[in-house]
């Protein structure tokens, strides 16, 4: 089966699911430090780890100058607390010399590449998280490959089994038009979530599976 394209990929799951716009959810610092609490939990976890880091502290310049251990205890509820106490305190740190008043709507301006590299010298940021920074708080068209993502696309044969999850952004950016690339995201997010699932992919009532090379039957 011929490896199918973005447009009908994406055409399809609107249909499915319906269409998915842009709307700014957070300001790009919080975006970064909710990311990283994302890290190896659920959506659940980690909101609830940012709400309770918001309450036990009175802005993001009094959690760069904190003890890690009373950030680790604000942010339990999502998991890792003791690592992601380290990043989140040293990519403030990091942000408060090199961003005054953690404002990184400067981002916007550069290119995506330019901006993403900008935020990969932050302590414990990867390409998944300066994208998800770039793409929701910023509009950019960076496309974040988290696993449902990664699995997804995979399976469909858009990007080869052995390209990394990092070089797998940067290959559905250059797959994806710029301004598809928030719903197409979402979108594949919610597929691998509903129906491309990890174990049992639910190929029999699948949208896409007349065009998916790696349909089960
Ligand atoms: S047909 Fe199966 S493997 Fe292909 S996208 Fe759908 S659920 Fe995933």
């Amino acid at each position: 089966m011929r490896k199918p394209g973005i447009k009908t990929i994406l055409f399809k799951l609107v249909a499915a699911y319906g269409d998915r716009t842009w709307q700014k959810r957070l300001e790009p610092v919080d975006e970064l430090i909710l990311t990283i609490l994302s890290q190896n939990t659920s959506d659940i976890n980690s909101r609830r780890a940012f709400k309770s880091l918001l309450e036990n502290f009175a802005g993001w310049d009094k959690i760069a100058s904190a003890e890690p251990v009373k950030i680790a205890d604000a942010i339990r509820a999502g998991g890792l607390a003791d690592v992601k106490a380290k990043y989140i305190k040293n990519a403030l740190m990091a942000l408060q010399k090199a961003a005054p008043g953690f404002d990184l709507r400067f981002l916007a301006r550069g290119k995506v590449r330019d901006s993403r590299e900008w935020l990969l010298r932050l302590p414990g940021v990867g390409m998944k998280t300066a994208s998800c920074v770039l793409l929701f708080a910023l509009g950019m068209p960076a496309f974040p490959v988290d696993t449902h993502v990664y699995r997804v696309v995979k399976r469909l044969g858009l990007i080869k089994d052995r390209l990394s999850a990092d070089a797998a952004h940067l290959e559905m950016e250059k797959l994806t038009a710029p301004g598809d690339i928030y719903r197409c995201h979402v979108l594949l997010i919610e597929h691998g979530r509903k129906t491309c699932k990890a174990q049992r992919p639910l190929c029999p009532v699948c949208c896409l599976a007349g065009i998916c090379p790696s349909r089960e039957y």
